[in-house]
């Protein structure tokens, strides 16, 4: 029995010590990054954040809302290919990822899409990226599709990174089990704190010339800071962007005032009962779901929302001197912490 005992940190673990500087300034700060990408070579500009690829978050006018922001979107993977053909190739598609999993039927669908319109960022997406199966399946995407930006994953350590970055892969995806609907700690006894994977997976990332995107765990704009301090080059969010009109959930009305008004949207893992009764016919026999269905509270347009998350970026940079995010984890200095909240008034 091999237990190791280096500690390991999530989010709610640390804070970010502030250090001196002439910034005066939000406005003084830049939250765009470049990146060109290992192995297709392409170039991207942008702020650095991605809607999940969930039913609920990874939609289409989720994507046209966040590319307004420079922002990036994983359409969820159960839009038929007769929505994403004229999506594709009528829209302005460089901040979207085409979402697939690794069936044959992700396969095709993809193929019959690819073959009518351009696609040029593909995010490859299961629970559990360390098989080796998983890293065929990269290889064969790279190989067919030498310019495509691939992001694959999940994995949570240095040495599966490597291999997904040499496989094939640009961006690898961080993160198992830290999820707002996520049951897989729970239900299987496996994970990894989310700011130490960030941590060890972006230094294994770097040294081949990949990126990282930090998937899961974020639960306030402080989050996404200390996910780029750690040195995530992305941030994928799912429950920070529920409950928007811009998403596709139930919506649940009350009586105000005799008015009826929107007060919650439901959102749900996408291996929860919900998402299995809805796309495969019921949970399978072999599997657990690894998931939940929750309400979040109706949050009204996305624009209010990524405004404060854009704001408490810059405000972030303004607090540690970096006039660049991608300074940012350079000048990152991490406290631990016993608390980080004040929580007198709930
Ligand atoms: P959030 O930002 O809501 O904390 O996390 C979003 C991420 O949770 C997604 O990008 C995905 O990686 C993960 N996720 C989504 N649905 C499920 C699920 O049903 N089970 C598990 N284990 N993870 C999920």
């Amino acid at each position: 029995m091999i237990i190791e005992n280096d500690l390991k940190l999530d989010f709610k673990d640390v804070l970010i010590r502030p250090k001196r500087s002439t910034l005066e300034s939000r406005n003084d700060v830049d939250i765009e990054r470049t990146f060109r990408f290992v192995h297709s070579g392409l170039e991207w500009t942008g702020f650095p954040l991605i809607a999940a690829n969930m039913d609920v978050v990874g939609t289409m006018a989720v994507a046209r809302a966040l590319s307004r922001f420079g922002a990036l979107t994983a359409l969820h993977k159960h839009y038929p290919a007769e929505s994403l053909i004229p999506f594709f190739r009528d829209e302005d598609t460089a901040n979207v990822f085409y979402s697939l999993g690794t069936t044959e039927a992700d396969y095709d669908k993809f193929q019959a899409v690819k073959a009518k319109a351009p696609v040029g960022k593909l995010c490859l997406d299961v629970a559990n990226g360390y098989t080796e199966r998983f890293v065929r399946v990269i290889g064969r995407l790279r190989q067919e599709n030498p310019d495509m930006v691939i992001m694959a994953g999940n994995v949570v350590t240095g040495d599966m990174t490597e291999a997904l970055v040499l496989a094939g892969a640009d961006i690898i995806k961080v993160g198992i089990g830290p999820g707002s609907v996520c049951t897989t700690r729970k239900m299987t006894g496996v994970g990894y704190p989310q700011l130490s994977a960030i941590i060890e997976c972006a230094d294994a990332a770097h040294g081949l010339k990949g990126q990282v995107c930090g998937d899961g765990g974020c639960t306030v704009p402080g989050d996404i800071s200390k996910a780029y301090g750690a040195g995530s080059d992305f941030v994928m969010l799912g429950g920070m962007l529920a409950g928007h009109d811009e998403c596709e959930g139930d919506i649940r009305y009350e009586e105000r005032g005799g008015q009826k008004v929107p007060v919650a949207m439901t959102f749900y893992g996408m291996s929860s009962d919900t998402a299995m009764h809805k796309y495969a016919g019921g949970v399978a026999s072999y599997r657990a779901s690894e998931g939940k269905t929750v309400e979040v509270p109706y949050r009204g347009p996305i624009d209010g929302t990524m405004q404060e998350i854009m704001g408490g970026v810059r405000s972030m940079m303004t607090y540690i001197g970096a006039t660049k995010l991608k300074e940012v984890s350079k000048r990152t200095t991490f406290v631990r912490v016993g608390a980080q909240l004040n929580t007198v008034f709930g």
